[in-house]
C-alpha cells in the first residue's frame, strides 16, 4: 500500500541523530526553557530571517497568542474584527474567536485555493485589525497589492505558516512577510515534532517580549505576573527533535517539489483539475497535493482498492461546523465547491520514484 503520509519512516530517516539529541536531555535533567529551546529559536529565526522566534505547545497557541498579544499591547480589543480566508483549517478561525475577536470570513480564488486578495477591501471596516492568510497546502499567498491593502487601513498581517515552513515570496520565507506568524510541528507537518508543537516569528521586538511572557504565565520573571497568561511552552524534548529535523527541512522540501512536478505533468486523467504551480519567484513547499473532482467518492474508493490513500482536506468548511452555528446561514459558494471536490494524493519526502509512478500510472487509468 502506498501510505498517504508515512511519518515512520520520515522520522526513522534522522533515528542516530534524534536518539543521541534525546538521550542527552533525558540526561540533562532540564525539560522546559533550556538550552534546547533557546537553540531551537536561534536556528529557526535563522531560517526564517525572523529576528525572533519563540517556541509555544502547539500551532493553534501561536495563533492564539499572536492575537492575545495585539489585545494586550491595546492594539485589538474585544468585538474587533479580523479577516481570515473560508477555506482554511478550523485552527485558523477558533484562534480568532477564542480571543473575542470576530472572524470575518473571505473566499478563496478557486484556482489557487487561498484567499482572494481583490475580495478582501469589500470586507474591510472600522472594527477590522487584522487581515490573517494561511499559506494553504504549503503555496503562498502574498502580494504587493495584499501589503499595500494592510498599510492603507492600518492593518496587521498574520500569517497562519501552519503547513509552509520554507515557502518562499520573491526570496523572502513565509514567516517573515507579515507582522507576526504561527507556526506548527504537529507531526504530520513538514516540520513535524513527536507530539505537539508550535512557535512564533516576529520582527518586533515588543511583540516578541510580550508573547513569550503571555506563553509563561504572563510573567518574564519568575513569580512576576505582568499579564493574564497561558501555560504554552515548547517541550525541550520537542524542540530537540525539531532542532535535528530543521537541517533537512529544504532537502525534503526539495523532494516534495520533485513529486509535485511530476504528478503536475504526468497526471493526464482530464477529469481531473490539478493544483496550480506557483508563479516565478515564488517556492511552494507541497504540504499537500490537492486536486478536485466532481465524482470524489468514486475516485477515493478506487485508489484505496488499488492501494493508494488519500486523504480529503477538508470535508466540512468552518462555516458549517456546528461549533460555528451563528455563522452557518452564510453562503460561501467556492469555499463549499472546494470542500465538495478536494482530494490529497500521497505526497512525502520518503515516497520513492516507483511509489509515485505507481500512483500516476492509477489515476491515469481510473
Ligand atoms: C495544523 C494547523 C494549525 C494548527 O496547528 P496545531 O499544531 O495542530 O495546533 C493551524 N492552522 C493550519 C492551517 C494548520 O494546518
Amino acid at each position: 500500500m502506498i501510505k498517504f503520509l508515512d511519518l515512520q519512516k520520515i522520522n526513522l530517516a534522522y533515528q542516530q541523530e534524534i536518539e543521541e539529541r534525546l538521550l542527552s536531555t533525558f540526561r540533562s535533567g532540564w525539560y522546559l526553557l533550556g538550552n534546547e529551546v533557546k537553540n531551537f529559536e536561534e536556528n529557526l529565526s535563522n531560517y526564517i530571517g525572523a529576528k525572533h522566534a519563540i517556541g509555544v505547545a502547539n500551532g493553534l497557541d501561536a495563533l492564539r497568542l499572536i492575537l492575545r498579544t495585539y489585545i494586550e499591547m491595546g492594539m485589538m480589543k474585544k468585538g474587533d474584527e479580523v479577516i481570515v480566508p473560508a477555506n482554511t483549517y478550523i485552527a485558523s478561525i477558533l484562534a480568532i474567536s477564542d480571543n473575542g475577536l470576530v472572524p470575518v470570513l473571505v473566499e478563496p480564488d478557486i484556482d489557487n485555493y487561498n484567499i482572494d486578495i481583490s475580495k478582501i477591501e469589500e470586507k474591510i471596516s472600522e472594527k477590522t485589525k487584522a487581515i490573517m492568510i494561511v499559506h494553504l497546502y504549503g503555496k503562498v499567498v502574498f502580494s504587493a497589492d495584499l501589503k499595500a491593502l494592510a498599510q492603507k487601513y492600518s492593518l496587521k498581517i498574520v500569517e497562519d505558516n501552519a503547513q509552509a515552513i520554507g515557502a518562499e515570496y520573491e526570496g523572502i520565507k513565509t514567516g517573515n512577510l507579515g507582522d507576526a506568524a504561527g507556526f506548527s510541528f504537529y507531526p504530520g507537518k513538514n516540520l513535524g515534532a513527536l507530539g505537539d508543537a508550535g512557535a512564533v516569528t516576529t520582527n518586533d521586538d515588543e511583540f516578541a517580549k510580550t508573547l513569550r511572557a503571555l506563553a509563561n504565565y504572563g510573567s518574564n520573571q519568575k513569580y512576576i505576573n505582568v499579564f493574564q497568561g497561558l501555560n504554552s511552552r515548547l517541550d525541550e524534548i520537542q524542540a530537540a527533535v525539531l532542532d535535528v529535523k530543521l537541517k533537512y527541512i529544504d532537502q525534503e522540501n526539495t523532494r516534495r517539489r520533485e513529486i509535485a512536478h511530476r504528478y503536475f505533468s504526468e497526471i493526464t486523467n482530464p477529469a481531473i483539475t490539478l493544483p496550480q504551480l506557483p508563479q516565478d519567484g515564488n517556492e511552494h513547499v507541497w504540504h499537500l497535493f490537492v486536486i478536485r473532482i466532481q465524482e470524489r467518492e468514486k475516485l477515493q474508493t478506487y485508489l484505496t482498492e488499488n492501494g493508494i490513500q488519500t486523504l480529503i482536506h477538508y470535508p466540512i468548511p468552518p462555516h458549517r461546523q456546528e461549533a460555528y452555528k451563528d455563522m452557518n446561514h452564510l453562503s460561501f459558494p467556492i469555499t463549499e465547491k472546494i470542500h465538495n471536490e478536494v482530494l490529497s494524493l500521497p505526497i512525502s519526502p520518503v515516497m520513492t520514484d516507483s511509489d509515485v509512478e505507481i500512483v500516476i500510472d492509477i489515476i491515469n487509468r481510473a
